[in-house]
């Protein structure tokens, strides 16, 4: 595991997360106290505080947790599989009504299920990204269906939601949804891990997670200078995709469709996004992604893959059938394979990163190297430290 100093959380959290690039956005460790906050998409420490075992440093995603232990809590582990974490079901879906598809990212899935959930009383507010200003987001605490549905599609720069359940949090408001990307969905997870007595009652408001596939986010600074120079007006800008096979990024301005090769995108993506080892949001209850079949992608484009990992998952999704609100698909094996295969490879990429980044085998950074999933990936890496 990586060091274990604890020099004071914050300074913990600053040294070891903060200024080797490896901040997420991810926005767990604001709202708890005054000192750490959102900066445009950076998260910045206002002060230093010398509190030991402060909740920034244990909710971070990107400070060493048990992440074994913590997949033994939330999940059963015959559903465990080392690529994508816990599989229930493996489907293609999407939102029956065609109206709210054409609001949404894909297939409305996601969408769908959180409005289900708040209308059936699973949750009684909903947590989703919003756009605040030009290419920046924030969690916003809705608790009406219309303001969900305004708030669908995807925005690939960062989005500090967790920041937002920890304001919710701070008195008790019911039971609440997120809508969570893998770093998101980690963090919620060590909420529930390493919550403080006196915090439980409050942490678990937290009643469901459903979790965005995530390749990467842009750093909203050079994304915004990309755009300046391929004269794309941030203002304009409706929604943006990447299509299956196409290897660019769309954007849906209102002047129209624009596109930039990924090559071109690459250099925009957050370093912090280099050594992320997740890219199915394995610590949800349901997770979503763009679905990949064979056919034109205008048609697939409005479907999701969608995996269920928890009983409550499964309790919703089932629901969402039963009362007509979304369409499955049983997914080929193959579909599954290649799921796994792709996040496979993000896991040994990641890891690779993070070897280059700390110079030894021995210092995983935020990963724990006794980890089974971690060991599995390490590869030539850990091969070449047996040998020392
Ligand atoms: C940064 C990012 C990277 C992604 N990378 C991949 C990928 O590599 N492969 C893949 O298959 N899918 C990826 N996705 C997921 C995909 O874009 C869709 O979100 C997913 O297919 C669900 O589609 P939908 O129609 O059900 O979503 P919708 O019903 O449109 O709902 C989308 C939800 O996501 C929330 N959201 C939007 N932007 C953000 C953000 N930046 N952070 C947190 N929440 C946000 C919205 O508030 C909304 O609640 C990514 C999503 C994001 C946000
Ligand atoms: S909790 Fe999230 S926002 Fe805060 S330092 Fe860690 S990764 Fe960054
Ligand atoms: S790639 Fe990982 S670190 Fe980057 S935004 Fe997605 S989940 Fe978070």
């Amino acid at each position: 595991m990586g060091s274990k100093t604890k020099a004071g959380s914050q300074e913990f959290l600053k040294k070891h997360v903060l200024d080797k690039g490896l901040c997420t956005g991810c926005g767990a460790c604001v709202n708890l106290c005054p000192y750490q906050v959102i900066y445009n998409d950076r998260t910045v420490q206002l002060h230093k505080c010398d509190l030991d075992d402060g909740k920034c440093y244990s909710f971070c995603p990107r400070t060493p947790a048990d992440l074994a232990a913590l997949r033994k809590i939330l999940f059963e582990s015959g559903d465990l599989t080392p690529e994508i974490g816990a599989v229930k079901g493996y489907y293609f879906a999407q939102a029956v009504d065609p109206a709210l598809r054409i609001t949404a990212q894909h297939g409305a899935t996601v969408t769908a299920l959180m409005e289900l959930a708040l209308a059936e009383g699973l949750i009684d507010a909903a947590i989703v990204s919003s756009r605040s200003r030009e290419l920046l987001q924030s969690g916003v605490i809705l608790n009406d269906k219309d303001a969900i549905r305004k708030n669908a599609g995807s925005k690939f720069t960062v989005s500090p939601t967790v920041a937002a359940f920890n304001q919710m949090v701070t008195h008790e408001g019911g039971k609440v949804g997120v809508v969570a990307t893998p770093c998101q969905a980690l963090a919620l997870a060590k909420m529930k891990l390493k919550s403080l007595p006196e915090d439980n009652a409050k942490i678990n408001q937290l009643n469901l997670v459903i979790g965005l596939y995530c390749g990467w986010t842009l750093s909203a600074e050079k994304y915004t200078k990309l755009l300046r120079e391929k004269n794309i007006v941030a203002e304009s800008i409706k929604g943006m995709d990447i299509p299956a096979g196409k290897n660019v990024l769309e954007i849906f301005t209102n002047d129209g469709v624009r596109t930039i090769s990924l090559e071109e995108v690459q250099h925009c993506i957050r370093d912090s996004c280099n050594y992320c080892i997740d890219s199915t949001a394995e610590y949800a209850d349901v997770s979503v992604g763009s679905a990949r079949f064979a056919g034109e992608w205008e048609d697939v484009r409005n479907w999701n893959q969608l995996i269920v990992r928890t009983a409550r998952g499964k309790e919703l999704v089932d629901l969402a059938i039963q009362k007509g609100i979304l369409e499955l698909r049983e997914a080929p094996l193959e579909s599954l394979n290649e799921l796994k295969a792709a996040a496979a490879g993000k896991k040994k990429k990641a890891l690779k990163n993070i070897v280059q980044k700390s110079g030894s085998t021995k210092n995983l950074l935020y990963l724990d190297d006794r980890d089974p999933v971690v060991l599995k990936y390490l590869g030539v890496e850990k091969k070449i430290r047996k040998r020392r």
